[in-house]
């Protein structure tokens, strides 16, 4: 869906690095993250306070990474190593849980080495809490449906990772910046840079950034200074977008891709309403203070609802009319939902509203 608005906005995100540039494994070795190319760290910290959906400065430290994923992994690893957990945990793995429906890579990178520091507990709102530590990871807006979603746990011995890939403008309503001890982004929903691999981590808690960069510098000894520069070069351009006199929303990319998704959104509810056979989550609006307007949210991903007694949505989509999806059994819930991607192409986007609008039981 960004392709579009990144053919637009022209050199601005391009860049040339010279053979004789970002060699060396080292970027700041004055900085807690020493791998993190200063530039980027700059201009992570300038979207921050333009958009005001997190609290980026002060004293919180920077971590980047190879996507969020890494950063997921490596937040794991850091509080389930620290002091306060270890003395409680009595050499028993951390519970990791996250309310239902909760985004699928969850279960699967908790348990992919099957750790004995960590192990996936499923659902949080199901969780007994018996006083013992835990992780709870809380993903708003979320993936799958969009809502927004607080914590379901709270005792002392509990430990939050916030996973914020979704808290833009062109997604939600920026109601505060975000304040947790743990905050996960990434360019991929930020700019649609997914394949850049860049994400970073905004992380108040000295010892658990350390931690953090403790494990990026074991698995991979830092992160790609070439995606980083790059990441650097294209927050830039939508910083500086918003600074721009003209105000052709062609240089702004969270308006470019509020009209995009509000559009579709609207696309996809008639498409499912003149079928009759599907339900959506409905959203109530909220006030934008980065827009200053009232806005309804339009989340990345539709979590659509079978209707009519179909029990296994997937397959019902996939084999009788041609419709990709990820069943809702990958996040913890019933096979009658499942998660459509709202990002692709036009073009993409143009036949699955066209084949589910002719969908009749
Ligand atoms: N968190 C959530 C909620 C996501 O949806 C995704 C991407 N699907 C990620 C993290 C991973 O992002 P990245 O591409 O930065 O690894």
């Amino acid at each position: 869906m960004y392709e579009k608005f990144w053919l637009e906005a022209g050199d601005a995100a391009a860049l040339i690095i010279p053979g004789s540039q970002a060699i060396s494994y080292f970027s700041d070795v004055t900085n807690l993250c020493w791998f993190l190319e200063p530039e980027l760290g700059g201009e992570i910290r300038r979207l921050h306070r333009l958009v005001g959906n997190a609290a980026a400065d002060d004293g919180r430290h920077i971590v980047v990474g190879t996507g969020s994923s890494q950063l997921f992994q490596a937040a794991l690893f850091a509080l389930s190593t620290s002091p306060e957990i270890t003395a409680v945990a009595a050499g028993r793995p951390i519970p990791v849980v996250s309310s239902v429906p909760y985004y699928s890579s969850y279960p699967a990178a908790t348990d992919l080495l099957r750790s004995s520091l960590f192990r996936w507990e499923g659902d949080a709102s199901s969780f007994e809490d018996s006083g013992g530590p835990y992780i709870e990871i809380v993903c708003s807006p979320s993936n799958p449906d969009g809502s927004v979603k607080a914590p379901a746990l709270s005792s002392s011995h509990g430990k939050r990772i916030h996973d914020l890939a979704y808290y833009w403008p062109q997604y939600t309503a920026i109601t505060t910046p975000a304040d947790h001890d743990i905050m996960l982004f990434t360019v991929s929903k930020c700019t649609g840079h997914a394949g850049i691999r860049l994400g970073w981590a905004l992380v108040k808690d000295e010892n658990v950034a350390k931690r953090m960069v403790k494990y990026i510098e074991v698995s991979t000894i830092g992160v790609s200074k070439d995606s980083q520069l790059r990441a650097a070069k294209i927050l830039k351009a939508v910083s500086s977008g918003y600074e721009l006199e003209e105000t052709a929303e062609s240089y702004k990319l969270f308006h470019f891709g509020w009209k995009m998704m509000n559009d579709r959104w609207r696309r996809l509810r008639e498409a499912a309403t003149a079928t009759g056979v599907f339900s959506l989550p409905v959203f109530q609006p909220e006030y934008c203070n980065f827009k200053n307007d009232s806005t309804s949210p339009s989340p990345a991903f539709a979590w659509l609802k079978c209707e009519g007694g179909i029990e296994d949505c997937e397959s019902f989509l996939r084999e009788n009319h041609k419709i990709l999806t990820r069943s809702g059994k990958h996040f913890g819930a019933h096979m009658k939902f499942v998660r459509i991607s709202m990002l692709d192409r036009d073009g993409t986007f143009n036949i699955f509203v066209e084949r589910l609008m002719s969908i009749k039981l």
